[in-house]
């Protein structure tokens, strides 16, 4: 906890999004009660082992494997919510430590936010996405490496799934070179068509990436 959300906590305790109870953003109980997903292709959702990408849509993904945390639904969406609107730090820390109890990360594995466009950056003051990787890398004990950055700020409202994926490709760009030969680990708060995990993907592969795979909290 952070020492600002530890006055918060003082001065305004948090409740549960689930049951309401005060204490922590999420309590034990409802973070267990969240639906745990089988492990599966983010893509065709056939079951794979260890929420690898299956054999068919590996030929035209460039991710190795999403893990997602739950579905997009009831308390998550709430989680998600906050981590955009309100109390952003609190709910990126439960998120975060909801994540780290579902995932083992391997030892040098490098951590990534999908970074959000810059326009909703400025609106809100700060990048959920950047906040939730931080929470996950400290909670994981591995390197955080905010090392994507924007290009083209097509909007996505209202566009077809067809253009947002054609909007997308080539979205990104790797402002880091500690990623050559990299295992990486994307971390975004919601999946929805998997195509800004694709385009970030791509562009951290064609920096010299080994292998990219990503964990996000909710799968719409
Ligand atoms: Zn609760
Ligand atoms: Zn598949």
């Amino acid at each position: 906890m952070s020492l600002f959300d530890r006055l918060i906590a003082i001065i305004a305790p948090h409740r549960c999004v689930g049951c309401g109870d005060e204490g922590p953003l999420l309590c034990r109980a409802c973070s267990s009660a969240l639906t745990c997903l089988p492990a599966r292709c983010y893509r065709c959702r056939a079951v794979t082992k260890l929420s690898r990408t299956c054999r068919s849509c590996r030929a035209t993904s460039p991710l190795y494997r999403v893990t997602v945390g739950t579905n997009y639904e009831t308390i998550a969406k709430e989680l998600v919510w906050r981590l955009k609107f309100q109390g952003a730090q609190a709910a990126a820390g439960q998120i975060a430590e909801y994540l780290a109890t579902i995932y083992a990360a391997e030892a040098h594995i490098l951590i990534v936010p999908v970074p959000t466009s810059s326009k909703r950056v400025r609106q809100r003051g700060y990048d959920q996405a950047q906040l939730l990787a931080r929470e996950l890398a400290d909670r994981l004990g591995r390197r955080y490496l905010p090392c994507l950055t924007r290009v083209g700020q097509q909007h996505q409202v209202g566009a077809s799934r067809h253009q947002r994926l054609t909007q997308l490709t080539g979205a990104f760009r790797v402002k880091s070179s500690g990623v050559t030969g990299a295992h990486i680990l994307l971390v975004d708060d919601v999946l929805t068509t998997g195509a800004t995990l694709q385009a970030a993907a791509r562009a951290l592969k064609a920096a010299g990436a080994k292998r990219v795979e990503a964990i996000v909290f909710a799968q719409a």
